[in-house]
């Protein structure tokens, strides 16, 4: 009964009010958010070259030991430097050539200053020495921390995970998705002798301390990445590998999974291949020839971690044996090696200078879902899929999330994301653009970060039509806009409701069988047909409501 009241007052509230694009409130930033999401005069003065991560887990404690070398070079001249860790780890010591720098802490972050100001223009590096015990993880991926687990066996099983809480929940850095370290990355991990350490990128040598019985993995990433996408993964790891022949050249596909679980991953991974072929048909050539692709055994379901996608789908199509799309495509794939490997492109290539913007990630991945399944399965399969997926969306708070404050938008950014961008490619209507415009957003912004201005501008532009007023409907309200229709005789009179000022969406409609092009404004018009009109039916590919009117 409450819920058909709540449903009455938001129909009439919808059908009476205009919509307007629901603008993000800033007056409750508090200012650890505003320090961890924003770019802020501590960051702004340099720009990261390259990171090198020393870290040292210790099971038997169950804690980190480390140090992280930051490279960068100056963008104006500067003292004062933001470096993110958040507690219970903590900075013991910052140098900078022979000597050691002050520092204070303020909340996640800490200053630290120059003993003078350093000039505009100059490359310079400071090591972050760290330690402590770090946030475990109560339900990795979704919530950020180390989890210490055992598989199967009773072998350590370790992982980190930090989407959305940040990298700065297990190692010090910057924090910010606007800046990544152009030269890449190296990670030295060490472990008890007995265990394996993977991380990002490729395996460059492996030191073995006999004595202290422990292990140093030396792994190396040589293009720019995206702080959450750094992970290590301890365990009882084995490794086998194939070569991909890609538009890039020869790739190198890793997989790591447990001992116990190779036979079984080495038919299952056969998955990769064929995801790495559908998406160098639409988007290019995969990003990071020259840092491998990997897949990566882990404990949760999966996270989009550079050049090394970690996996816990139990080796199965669907989702956690779930159908997204509850049309039954969802169990042609396995969802996680396909979603998370689209990542590598809309993610990882292009990745959101901002939170907000989280978006651009999970929308064009969850979009990629459907792309995978058109190559590999045909369209009708495609469109079953995304339309399908619809169901997901609760339409509760804007995509968009609140900028220079870490805070994302709604989980609506996937399956509503997607459906945004598939009702797109059916305004353009032209499958070739379509393709150039997928294929030209990762050579146009290759190994970049973005924001959603330069995404809308650049389709807008390369589609040839202004497409503005859709983003801001979809990605800044939550209304679905409405088409409302009626039929007398030959004359069909439509106009759209719930929409953002100045929206006149294309859309295609069928009727009695035959494919019509309208384009709705609010004010009403109308369509004579050649004959009395009978039915009457939206495109599904379009994601809209219709309603005949009542009048
Ligand atoms: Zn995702």
């Amino acid at each position: 009964m409450r819920k058909l009241t709540i449903v009455a007052i938001a129909l009439f509230l919808l059908t009476h009010i205009g919509v307007t694009c629901v603008s993000a409130q800033t007056e409750n930033i508090t200012r650890q958010e505003m320090l961890r999401g924003s770019i802020t005069p501590e960051r702004e003065w340099w720009d990261l070259l390259h990171y090198h991560l020393k870290v040292e887990f210790l099971p038997e404690t169950r804690r980190l030991k480390g140090s992280n070398e930051i490279a960068f070079k100056t963008l104006k001249p500067g003292n004062k430097m933001q470096i993110d860790l958040q507690p219970p780890l903590a900075i013991t010591k910052v140098t900078h050539g022979d000597s050691q720098l002050k520092f204070e802490r303020e909340g996640n972050v800490y200053w630290v200053m120059f003993e003078k100001e350093l000039p505009k223009g100059v490359e310079d590096k400071i090591e972050v020495f760290y330690e402590g015990v770090p946030t475990v993880s109560r339900n990795p991926p979704w919530v950020g921390g180390i989890t210490w687990g055992r598989d199967d066996l009773g072998n350590p099983f370790i992982v980190t995970t930090c989407q959305g809480i940040g990298a700065s929940i297990w190692w010090p850095n910057k924090d910010h998705g606007a800046d990544e370290p152009d030269r890449g990355m190296q990670i030295s991990v060490t472990v008890p002798e007995n265990l394996v350490a993977v991380s990002n990128g490729r395996l460059k040598k492996t030191d073995h301390d006999v004595a202290a019985k422990k292990k140093t993995f030396h792994w190396e990433v040589t293009s720019p990445i995206n702080n959450y996408g750094v992970n290590v993964n301890i365990g009882n790891y084995v490794n086998f590998s194939e070569k991909y022949r890609g538009k890039g050249g020869v790739l190198d596909l890793d997989y790591w999974v447990l001992a116990h679980q190779k036979e079984a991953a080495m038919k299952w991974f056969k998955e990769v291949p064929r995801t790495i072929e559908a998406f160098e048909y639409w988007f290019g050539k995969y990003p990071f020839y020259e840092d491998s692709y990997k897949l990566v055994s882990v404990s949760y379901p999966g996270m989009e971690h550079q050049s090394s996608v970690t996996y816990g789908n139990w080796f199965r199509n669907g989702y956690l044996q779930r159908d997204p799309c509850g049309c039954g495509v969802g169990f042609k794939f396995d969802f996680i090696i396909v979603h998370e490997s689209a990542h590598e492109w809309f993610g990882n290539n292009i990745s959101m200078k901002d939170a907000a913007d989280m978006w651009i990630h999970e929308g064009f991945a969850n979009y990629s879902e459907n792309l995978f399944v058109e190559y590999h399965f045909g369209k009708k399969d495609a469109e079953d899929y995304v339309v399908g997926t619809r169901r997901g969306i609760r339409n509760d708070k804007p995509i968009i999330g609140v900028y220079g404050s870490n805070r994302e938008g709604s989980g609506d950014m996937y399956p509503k994301g997607g459906n945004m961008l598939h009702t797109i490619r059916h305004v353009i209507n032209d499958d070739a653009k379509w393709l150039s415009i997928l294929r030209g957003l990762n050579a146009d912004f290759w190994h970049q970060t973005v924001t959603t201005q330069q995404i809308e501008s650049y389709i807008s532009s390369k589609a040839g039509m202004d497409l503005s007023k859709v983003f801001d409907q979809y990605l800044r309200t939550t209304k679905i806009p409405l088409l409302k229709y009626e039929i007398k005789g030959k004359t069909l009179s439509y106009n759209y409701e719930r929409v953002v000022k100045g929206f006149a969406m294309p859309i295609r409609v069928n009727i009695n069988g035959k494919e019509i092009k309208l384009t709705p404004t609010e004010a009403t018009q109308t369509f004579e047909f050649t004959e009395d009109i009978k039915t009457f039916a939206v495109n599904r590919n379009f994601y809209i409501d219709a309603e005949k009117s009542s009048s």
